[in-house]
């Protein structure tokens, strides 16, 4: 053990039925562990939050199991490693990980995935935990497995400024679709038109789902082919009463009912505009298309490097700020991809 800190946070409450608070988080200055046998230091420099946390945080059952009370907050991080006691793995080596929310983890060799820098080029390493990360590959796998965009379609996209969904909206553009924005501010609707090339925006925020369906008939005269849909909620109620012929709709997200988890979710049934439409609703997992990771990287790198898509970041400094960026992003403060620069 060294007597360096390594300041971390712990999951210190569950957050049951009710909106996440920052004391559900405890600070706690830990000393930087020792690597042992076959692992490695890791030293955080990006913490990714993504809204799955918010479902961590509940005991209910999900895709994966909760995070532990008392234990570090679960999360995906880029960084460096500072010692190696692992063959293959060095001093310096940049590397992906679920380190969790705190500076510095010793992790077995097998828990780290190495990058090869030079891959990245000019590409700041934050992006592999955004667009060429988990929020970019649920975009690139959800629209080429589920949504299947043709040119000359219509694209609704919910959340649609956030890290899933600008990435969405520029590939469906990319293949020759008009892409219907919905997002909870008119920056973020400017951000996707005026600098992402998306076709409309709409605004969700204080309308009820007829009135939503009539701004997005509007925008889409021959309705919606594809709709990725990250938020659930009145927005999906929307967009389903404006699918196309043949409609495909992608279940990508539900944070719209994230302080809801556990509890029964009844609704509008949409059996018969389904079957009218002979329209196709899937569930979409990110963690099923792992073995296409090299592909995905590939084509993203080349689209960034090539300037055809653009990512936005929303950063904050320092481990002690990711509770409350974290409580922004659920409630939709974030402008783009949610992280914390936890060291340079
Ligand atoms: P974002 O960067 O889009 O941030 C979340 C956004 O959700 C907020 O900025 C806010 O934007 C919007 N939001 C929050 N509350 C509501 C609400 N009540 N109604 C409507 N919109 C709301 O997050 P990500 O891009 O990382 O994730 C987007 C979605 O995709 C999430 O639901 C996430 O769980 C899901 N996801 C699913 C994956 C999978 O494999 N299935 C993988 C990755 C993400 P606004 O201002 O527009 O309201």
């Amino acid at each position: 053990m060294t007597t360096a800190s390594n300041k971390r946070l712990l999951l210190a409450e569950r957050p049951e039925g009710r909106a996440v608070k920052e004391s559900d988080f405890r600070l706690e200055a830990a000393l930087v562990p020792a690597p042992g046998e076959g692992q490695v230091l890791l030293r955080t420099l990006f913490l990714s939050l993504d809204p799955y946390m918010r479902g961590r945080m509940s005991a209910a059952r999900s895709y994966a199991p909760p995070a532990e009370l008392g234990a570090v907050m679960v999360g995906e991080v880029v960084g460096e490693i500072v010692e190696s006691r692992a063959p293959g793995l060095s001093r310096g080596d940049l590397v992906l990980a679920y380190a969790g929310w705190q500076e510095y983890a010793a992790l077995p060799a097998k828990a780290v995935e190495r990058i090869d820098r030079a891959s990245l080029g000019d590409l700041p390493v934050s992006y592999l935990l955004g667009v060429l990360g988990m929020p970019g590959a649920t975009a690139y796998f959800a629209l080429d497995t589920i949504g299947k965009p043709k040119s000359g379609e219509t694209v609704l996209i919910s959340a649609a400024a956030g890290a899933v969904g600008q990435v969405a909206g520029q590939i469906a553009k990319l293949k020759g679709c008009r892409v219907i924005a919905c997002a909870g501010a008119a920056d973020k609707l400017a951000f996707v038109t005026g600098e992402l090339g998306f076709d409309a925006g709409v605004d969700y925020k204080g309308k009820d789902a007829a009135a939503l369906a009539a701004e997005f008939a509007g925008h889409a005269p021959n309705g919606i082919d594809v709709f990725f849909d990250n938020v659930g909620g009145v927005t999906h109620d929307a967009a389903m009463m404006t699918l196309a012929l043949r409609g495909r709709v992608i279940i990508c997200g539900v944070i719209s009912s994230s302080d809801r988890v556990g509890q029964p979710d009844t609704g509008t049934r949409w059996n018969r505009q389904l079957l009218v439409k002979r329209a196709l609703m899937q569930g979409f997992l990110v963690g099923d298309h792992r073995a296409r990771w090299p592909e995905f990287r590939a084509a993203m790198g080349e689209w960034l490097k090539s300037g055809r898509i653009r990512y936005r970041e929303d950063i904050v400094d320092g481990i002690e700020a990711a509770p409350r960026a974290f409580i922004g992003l659920l409630s939709g403060a974030n402008r783009g991809k949610a992280l914390v620069r936890v060291a340079r």
